[in-house]
């Protein structure tokens, strides 16, 4: 009798209150105490394509290209050569499509032809030559045009897509730069700032002052050869 009644005082408790929040009361606390899970790759990328889709990535990457910009019509007029180094991808150029189609993995060999599915292999991207400009870096690009600052593009990519790199840039509205360096291929760097340094500094040896180094790594900005590095976001993938 005592059973049916508990059982009947139950039911009526779970008609007045969610069964559910009960039931998180009860559940049953990880082991050994204090652990908690490390951070999930899953949930990360659900919140790197929230903060694309929402434009808050643009926003944020079009912020700080207006401060290098602000910064350059500073200092144009008080330096000889004035130049201004540019990274590619996800500085001048948006990869999204190739991004989004492998779920942010990284896949170097293979094709891509299957966009907007994956996989999608980046040097098959690279060729294809039809990555889209980042708006608010080409507005860095054209307005340093203007005042006179000569534009030089330092990038990981090999040089083996050098030709189609020079046709996506120009393509994508960039025209008029200075210089394109590419990585040789055959090259490993432990950082990308162990291949960009150097070349930041044979533009210096030209007679270039360069005002600014903008990039979405650190490692576009570590290493000198450069009054300022401005540094875009980036949640996408990381290289050292
Ligand atoms: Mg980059």
């Amino acid at each position: 009798m005592r059973i049916m009644a508990l059982r009947a005082f139950l039911h009526i408790a779970c008609l007045l209150a969610p069964c559910l929040s009960m039931a998180a009361e009860t559940a049953i606390a990880p082991s050994p105490p204090g652990w908690s899970q490390p951070a999930n790759v899953g949930v990360a990328e659900s919140a790197a394509t929230r903060y694309h889709d929402s434009g808050a990535y643009l926003a944020d990457l079009g912020a700080v290209d207006r401060e290098a910009g602000d910064w350059l019509a500073a200092q144009a007029a008080s330096v000889p050569k004035p130049a201004l180094v540019l990274d590619i991808d996800e500085t001048s150029l948006s990869n999204w499509d190739e991004e989004k189609a492998n779920n942010y993995g990284y896949i170097r060999q293979g094709g891509c032809d299957s966009l907007p599915e994956g996989p999608c292999g980046f040097e098959a991207w690279e060729h294809l030559a039809r990555a889209p400009a980042l708006g608010p870096t080409l507005a860095l690009f054209n307005r340093a045009k203007a005042l006179g600052i000569a534009v030089f593009f330092i990038t990981g990519r090999h040089d083996r897509v050098t030709e189609a790199t020079r046709r996506n840039l120009i393509g994508a509205g960039y025209a008029g730069w200075s210089g394109l360096v590419m990585e040789p291929a055959g090259r490993s760097f432990a950082s990308a700032a162990d291949f960009k340094a150097p070349a930041r500094a044979a533009i210096e040896a030209r007679g270039y002052t360069i005002l600014a180094t903008v990039g979405d790594q650190r490692s576009d900005l570590t290493g000198g050869h450069a009054m300022r590095g401005f540094l875009l976001p980036n949640p996408f993938y990381f290289i050292p």
